[in-house]
């Protein structure tokens, strides 16, 4: 059955979840030289990489892959899989602590490394985040507001849970979808068995499709001592699902109704990291949540100019015992996303971004420009929200003009 969500969000304030004054003092900030083990090289174990050295940390990657985008700044390169648990083992004996920059890590992985090292954030955090059924059900039993969705393990379920909602609805894998893959459309009257065959997976969720006005996201950070700082909000803009362009502060968002959502979400399942909430806003001004990724997420890569603290430095903070940074937002600021398609027609025309201090190009070094494929981002600063999407819009449209 569909689930209705008008109980009260369950709020946890920090000191619910704050460890006992004895219990504080044992726990060791991480000393500078240490390693901290990432799973993952990706993005953003790129820039979590970057971040560590930063704080004096260094790094340990471990991937599937050798020459992802991490590989190029860490100081040691583990290629291994999840399942080979005497690689995992060697990984363990390098890295004083451990992390990881994806959520589809096979939780015994993370069960394995946590005998030996910390695992931040732990197995049970992760078990949760990476299967959509169980990350719904656990945010539903808490009282958070989710879109109505069913849970379905065959076509004659989806069938059914198409004719309840009689409305258009997303099929969405349970587990490995990420950037809008492993989810189709459906309108009521559809052929279900066709989607059902098509997505090739086993557990699967219905969602209502829900009109929103927009979306946005809140990235909260909570520290091993239980202490928690939430990064301003920012609306995401998609395209094809898959994100776009991320702009802060969106005035007719309630920021503080977010931030008091992504506080609740962290305390209440007790993550050692970041905790991003993906929220849709409704027409009444009312918020719900789409999903979670326990770890830095794309819509805050705006924070490594625009914020104190930047989320890969907050990340690193928490997972190492440090205080936690500041994530007063200094300026302004719009993040676009540069895909692979931006290629298509040779090097983009990179002097669109030139001639003005104020826009930071980041190239994530990935050897094939693929389709679908996130390449890079730039981010604007500046005073004005609306002035400088414009200003974003127009350089980024630059960039392709001239490389054809
Ligand atoms: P990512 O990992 O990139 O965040 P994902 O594959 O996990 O993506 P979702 O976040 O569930 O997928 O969905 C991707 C996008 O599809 C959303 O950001 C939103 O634009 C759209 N979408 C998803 N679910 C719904 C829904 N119930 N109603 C309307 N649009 C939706
Ligand atoms: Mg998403």
């Amino acid at each position: 059955m569909a689930h209705q969500h008008s109980i009260p969000i369950i709020e946890h304030s920090p000191s619910t979840h704050a460890l006992k004054e004895r219990e504080l003092k044992q726990i060791k900030t991480l000393p500078p030289g240490s390693v901290i083990g990432i799973l993952g090289s990706g993005q953003l174990g790129q820039m979590m990489s970057q971040a560590a050295h930063q704080l004096g940390y260094r790094v340990c990657v471990y991937d599937t892959i050798a020459d992802g985008p991490a590989s190029f700044v860490a100081d040691e390169m583990m290629v291994g899989s999840f399942e080979d648990h005497e690689a995992l083992g060697r990984f363990s004996k390098k890295a004083d602590v451990i992390t990881l920059e994806f959520e589809n890590i096979p939780v015994s992985a993370l069960q394995i490394l946590s005998l030996k090292k910390p695992v931040y954030p732990g197995p049970g955090v992760i078990a949760i985040c990476q299967d959509r059924i169980l990350e719904k059900e656990f945010l539903r039993t808490h009282g958070f507001p989710l879109a109505p969705y069913e849970i379905v393990e065959s076509a004659a379920d989806v069938k059914k849970a198409l004719f309840h909602f009689n409305a258009p609805c997303i099929l969405k894998t349970a587990t490995l979808g990420y950037d809008g893959k492993g989810q189709c459309q459906l309108e009521p009257g559809d052929d279900t068995l066709l989607a059902w065959e098509g997505l090739q997976t086993r557990r699967a969720v219905l969602e209502k499709k829900i009109s929103f006005i927009s979306e946005a996201s809140v990235i909260t950070a909570r520290s091993l001592q239980g202490e928690m700082v939430t990064f301003s909000l920012q609306e995401n803009i998609h395209r094809n699902g898959i994100l776009d362009i991320s702009i802060t502060s969106p005035s007719f968002l309630d920021s503080l109704a977010a931030e008091k959502l992504g506080k609740a979400v962290a305390g209440a399942i007790g993550v050692i990291g970041l905790m991003t909430i993906e929220f849709f806003l409704l027409p009444n001004g009312s918020l719900l949540i789409n999903e979670l990724a326990p770890r830095p997420h794309n819509s805050g890569h705006h924070t490594l100019e625009s914020s104190q603290t930047s989320q890969f430095e907050q990340a690193i903070r928490a997972v190492a015992g440090l205080p936690l940074g500041s994530t007063e937002l200094l300026h302004e600021a719009v993040m676009v996303n540069l895909m692979g398609e931006l290629w298509e027609n040779g090097e983009p025309h990179w002097e669109a971004l030139k001639g003005d201090s104020q826009a930071y190009l980041h190239l994530y070094q990935k050897k094939e420009a693929k389709k679908g494929r996130k390449m890079g981002h730039f981010t604007i600063l500046g005073e004005d929200r609306a002035q400088i999407l414009c200003d974003a819009r127009r350089r980024f449209e630059n960039l392709r003009k001239d490389s054809h």
